[in-house]
């Protein structure tokens, strides 16, 4: 029965993801992407909850009266400068400088509606009570739009939480992320000429390239899974005969676990200060956000991984592997993730099929987790409610979220293949879950012990947005 209503649903929702493909917003300004959502959703029957926590491109749809709340997640932000033709191996701009969807949170969106629909159908024709919910969430780039969405209680009533991430593999994300704080350190110093006066000046520019070079020594005495990184984001201007009066440059600072990366930010913040001491300037500390590490759920992990073993495997056709070996040969060689993947294609395909350009198998998942190093929002939601989250093939092996290839693919016949399937895998879980109420429970007992009696700590700032940076950064 579910099967037959997503294939019923498929391209009304695929229309929607090729649309906001082709409207690439960046995030907080996803106007467009949300009003394409919002019609798509309420066509259905959804409830329609505009503007959450304040937001502007944040909202819920929701059906249903009573029975537990099953969350989907839903992402739809660009990325900037990566407009990419639709279908090409070439890299192309569609429009120069353009935005890009280069993390496929077109199809991120897509699928989740997908799911949400298709599970409606399903309840009204069982008559199986349940809520289903799905929250739009902007500004996954950068901005931590999931941040503002938990803190103001959007997740309270949520049983649990279900998503997904275009990508290489069909696999549960069995993964923990680091959690991350975004800083920007603003240093001011006094404006003279270089060649004329410079004893008269102070450098703020100094100020912040002594900074780099401390941080950068710091990286030897901290854990090995912890990322540092930083971006110049004011240089003080273009003209080396004026002594630079302002710079600013902006940190990431990550770590597996929050306390470590408020530790981090300590040290990094005596750094800045000692750059300052050192230059004669002043040094502002100006918090630009963050998101919490995911708690992954091991319980939730299983019941998804064993849909997905249900569902099979995931068949591409000829013509979307050649266009997927087209991909492959625009991307650097390499050899590990090659092997990677092959080592990742397993029982579902037979073996010597583990060179496809695309994953048609299943990742194996054995219970245990692991520590990805990236980060995500979806890390805060996760506090808050038990999440489980899937990949599906969307690319080709190989292929790098946040590039132009990740945008050629973004509304490809395999990318839309990939998007369904995630779909039916979401809807899936949550009819299983929804059935077998223990599940719940255990899983909701789960999150508790992976808590560990830790407070969900908000670390995007009290306004409403504060100061974010566009685009790119995760
Ligand atoms: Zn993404």
């Amino acid at each position: 029965m579910l099967d037959a209503e997503i294939a019923g649903l498929a391209p009304a929702f695929k229309a929607v993801a090729d649309k906001i493909w082709s409207t690439p917003e960046l995030c907080f300004a996803e106007h467009r992407s949300v009003a394409l959502q919002i019609d798509a959703m309420a066509a259905q029957g959804f409830r329609i909850a505009p503007r959450l926590a304040g937001l502007d491109t944040a909202f819920s749809a929701e059906w249903g009266e009573d029975g537990p709340v099953i969350a989907l997640l839903g992402e739809f932000d660009a990325l900037p400068g990566l407009s990419q033709i639709a279908g090409s191996a070439q890299q192309q701009p569609l429009e120069p400088g353009g935005n890009g969807h280069g993390c496929g949170h077109n199809l991120l969106g897509g699928g989740s509606m997908l799911a949400a629909a298709a599970l409606v159908r399903v309840l009204k024709q069982t008559g199986i009570r349940a809520r289903i919910r799905y929250y739009g969430c902007p500004a996954e780039e950068g901005g931590w739009g999931k941040g503002y969405m938990v803190r103001a209680g959007a997740f309270d009533d949520a049983a649990v939480a279900i998503g997904w991430h275009p990508g290489v593999f069909n696999g549960v994300r069995a993964r923990s992320t680091l959690a991350v704080v975004n800083r920007a350190y603003r240093f001011r110093g006094t404006a003279a000429h270089a060649a004329m006066a410079p004893h008269l000046g102070r450098s703020a520019l100094d100020a912040v390239e002594l900074m780099n070079i401390g941080a950068n020594f710091l990286r030897e005495h901290v854990p090995p899974d912890v990322r540092l990184h930083y971006a110049i984001t004011d240089a003080g201007g273009v003209a080396p005969a004026v002594v630079q009066a302002r710079a600013e440059v902006l940190y990431m600072i990550r770590a597996p676990e929050l306390d470590e990366v408020h530790d981090l930010v300590a040290r990094v913040d005596d750094i800045a200060r000692g750059a300052a001491l050192m230059t004669g300037t002043e040094v502002e500390f100006l918090p630009q956000g963050g998101a919490s590490n995911v708690l992954p759920n091991a319980v939730l992990c299983h019941v998804m991984h064993g849909v997905m073993q249900r569902l099979g495997r995931l068949d591409f056709t000829y013509g979307e592997r050649i266009f997927a070996e087209e991909i492959r040969s625009s991307l650097p060689a390499q050899g590990s993730v090659d092997r990677r993947a092959r080592a990742e294609q397993d029982v579902l395909l037979p073996s010597g099929e583990g060179r496809l350009p695309l994953h048609e198998g299943l990742r194996p998942f054995d219970g245990r987790m692991t520590q990805g190093s990236g980060s995500t929002d979806v890390g805060d939601v996760s506090w808050v409610v038990p999440v489980v989250e899937c990949s599906t093939a969307t690319w080709a092996v190989g292929t790098p979220s946040h590039s132009w290839q990740a945008v050629a693919q973004g509304c490809s016949p395999a990318a839309h293949r990939g998007m369904v399937r995630a779909a039916a895998t979401m809807a899936g879980t949550a009819l299983e879950l929804i059935a077998n109420p223990s599940l719940i429970q255990q899983a909701r007992e789960e999150h508790q012990e992976r808590r560990d009696g830790r407070m969900y700590v908000s670390l995007v700032p009290a306004d409403t947005l504060g100061p974010f940076r566009s685009g790119g950064d995760l």
